[in-house]
């Protein structure tokens, strides 16, 4: 049997050897899963909410278990891993709470003899592909909406952080959620991905991780016709105006740069700064960047931890040197440590300025410690910076002006939009991209609707 062997990123220890599911034993968790449905879907709307409640109960209970295992394997910093629990099982109260209000409708008739009626259903076995930089959040914002519709679930976690996925779905069937209703899957993404996609008792993917790869899920899906969610990659533009409150803006551009290590989908990737702040910003952003504690997530003290893996590891340094060669300055940061024989990557907080728009970092998303920094003379032209990509998850912006915050709000491109706020993701609220990022909303009133089918009946001759 195929072994996945789960290291330590910080340490290159190896944390747990699991056995990977075969072809054949997914093939039999799906039908599984499909069986599940019939009776899930039949629950009642408030005896789902309670189970989903009762497994969040249960995270929390566990929250350092399940935050140091995060820690463990993913690297983040442990109150960020803290912060992800608590962020994870707010998917699963609010989601817990939409079950209740998912609304059907009557529509008036042409005729007297009629009666319109519109239903909601589950949509069936949904099967979800999930990525390594929030092991537990991308999946409670799927599984908490899924089970809330009365789907089915199965889940694949990302290859380098499979063991925090593993505890919540023991959390899960502990709560009292049948072992079918929710299921995880061990292995790769390349094998489990097209036994999803060509499986016929799957109806839905839902799936967050990389462009590339959701748009070969979408092709993939094509032949069963499968319903597709896909929060994909961003490259998230950060405007400040001239106006804006520098000292405020720091916390927000640390915070939305350096989180994760600057691996979330929704990271600032490009600073985008009113000349006339250029200096103050920069200057103060540098001694903000350089006083954040590079080390291993575990120690309290840390701020910023390593890098997933090598892949990871190598696009972020060939950024730099590309930025470096095409002459942006380093001002502060800059220095990767690699360990070959530990197999473990830093990369310290990074400072560019002299950013030009054809280095590699402006059109790339980076998934790493690295803030560029390119200056704007009026605003239009910080506009056609920001929306010039392929791109389109989240956007900040900084000023106190109204208008000004207005006319941005109308002509970015972007699904999420932070205006003086850097940490814009909250369950109530959707969250997804435009364009290249991505098909489907997850969180708020939205994120339950690609987990419903519509029914409508017309009752005739009455
Ligand atoms: P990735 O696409 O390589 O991996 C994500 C998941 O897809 C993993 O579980 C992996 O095993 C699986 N996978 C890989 N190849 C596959 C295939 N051929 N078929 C099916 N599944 C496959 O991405 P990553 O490097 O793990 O994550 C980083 C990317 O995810 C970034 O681009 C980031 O922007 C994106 N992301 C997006 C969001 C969002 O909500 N929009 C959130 C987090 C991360």
């Amino acid at each position: 049997m195929n072994e996945l062997k789960v290291f330590n990123p910080a340490t290159g220890d190896l944390l747990a050897t699991l056995s990977m599911d075969s072809k054949e034993m997914i093939e039999t968790k799906l039908k599984a899963g499909h069986d599940a449905f019939r009776t899930w879907r039949n629950t009642s709307v408030y005896e789902r909410a309670a189970l989903i409640d009762r497994w969040a109960d249960l995270i929390i209970e566990q929250k350092d278990v399940v935050a140091k295992i995060m820690t463990e394997e993913n690297g983040k910093p442990l109150r960020e891993s803290l912060g992800e629990v608590l962020n994870a099982v707010s998917y699963l109260t609010w989601y817990a709470e939409e079950a209740k209000r998912i609304y059907g409708r009557t529509i008036p008739a042409n005729t007297n003899n009629k009666r319109i009626m519109v239903t909601r259903q589950g949509i069936g076995l949904v099967a979800a592909i999930t990525p390594w930089n929030f092991p537990a959040a991308m999946m409670t914002r799927k599984a908490g909406p899924a089970l809330a519709a009365g789907c089915t679930f199965i889940v694949k976690p990302a290859e380098d952080t499979p063991l925090t996925m593993i505890k919540l779905v023991e959390l899960a069937h502990e709560a009292g959620i049948p072992k079918d209703v929710i299921q995880c899957v061990v292995g790769v993404g390349s094998e489990v991905g097209p036994v999803f996609t060509s499986s016929n008792y799957v109806r839905k993917i839902t799936f967050t991780g990389s462009t590339p790869v959701g748009k070969r899920l979408i092709s993939e899906g094509a032949n069963t016709v499968k319903h597709m969610s896909m929060e994909l990659g961003g490259h998230a533009p950060f405007i400040i105006c001239e106006d804006a409150d520098i000292d405020f803006v720091i916390t927000q551009a640390i915070a939305s740069k350096f989180r994760n290590a600057g691996q979330t989908c929704i990271c600032a990737n490009r600073f985008i700064v009113h000349k006339n702040v250029l200096a103050e910003f920069t200057e103060k952003f540098t001694a903000a960047a350089k006083a954040l504690k590079l080390g291993n997530g575990m120690d309290p003290t840390t701020d910023v931890g390593p890098l997933i893996n090598k892949k990871g590891f190598d696009k972020v340094v060939e950024q730099i040197e590309d930025a470096k060669a095409k002459g942006a300055s380093v001002l502060v940061g800059g220095t990767s440590f690699e360990d070959k024989e530990k197999k473990t990557y830093f990369v310290s907080p990074t400072v560019l300025g002299d950013v030009t728009l054809d280095m590699q970092i402006m059109s790339e998303e980076t998934f790493g410690p690295v803030a560029p920094i390119i200056a704007y003379d009026d605003l239009d032209t910080a506009l056609e910076i920001a929306n010039g990509t392929p791109f389109g998850l989240a956007a900040y912006y900084f000023t106190n002006d109204y208008k000004r915050g207005i006319y941005l709000q109308d002509h970015l491109n972007f699904g999420i939009i932070g205006w003086n706020d850097g940490l814009p993701t909250t369950a109530q609220a959707p969250f997804g991209g435009f364009k290249e990022s991505g098909l489907g909303r997850e969180g708020g009133i939205e994120g339950i609707e690609p987990y419903l089918e519509t029914k409508y009946l017309s009752i005739g001759n009455l």
